[in-house]
């Protein structure tokens, strides 16, 4: 259920950016980043997202996610590469000793917000 503690944290960070709008706004999408290295399995994220998200800010929000592929520079022979596990060799010379240099994201990299008509507030308020 490590997934949905991650939904949850999400869910938090985007009411405290609804809140701070001077206006009444809907979010229309949120776009995460998230590094192949991060631990998290993106289909089963997808999968709890609609009805951990059912009630909140981001019910109606379209849910995005940017995968960023692991690298690593080889700290022996100098060379980048690409990485599925943090114990991977450097396929050049077969060091461990490697620094990971992407792979380890997990953020929200954009809310897009929709700013809600005033008649349109008027409507639903009717
Ligand atoms: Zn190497």
């Amino acid at each position: 259920m490590h997934e949905l503690s991650i939904i949850h944290s999400i869910i938090e960070t985007v009411e405290a950016t609804v809140a701070e709008q001077d206006a009444v706004v809907e979010v229309e999408r949120v776009l995460l980043q998230i590094g192949d290295l991060a631990g998290v399995e993106v289909e089963n994220l997808e999968f709890l997202w609609p009805a951990a998200v059912q009630g909140t800010v981001l019910q109606q929000a379209e849910c995005a996610v940017e995968r960023v592929e692991a690298r690593a520079v080889c700290l022996d022979c100098n060379g980048n590469f690409a990485l599925k596990n943090y114990f991977d060799a450097c396929p050049v010379c077969g060091s461990f000793w490697k620094e990971v240099k992407t792979g380890e994201e997990l953020k929200i990299k954009s809310i897009e917000l929709c700013v809600q008509p005033a008649d349109a507030v008027a409507t639903a308020t009717n």
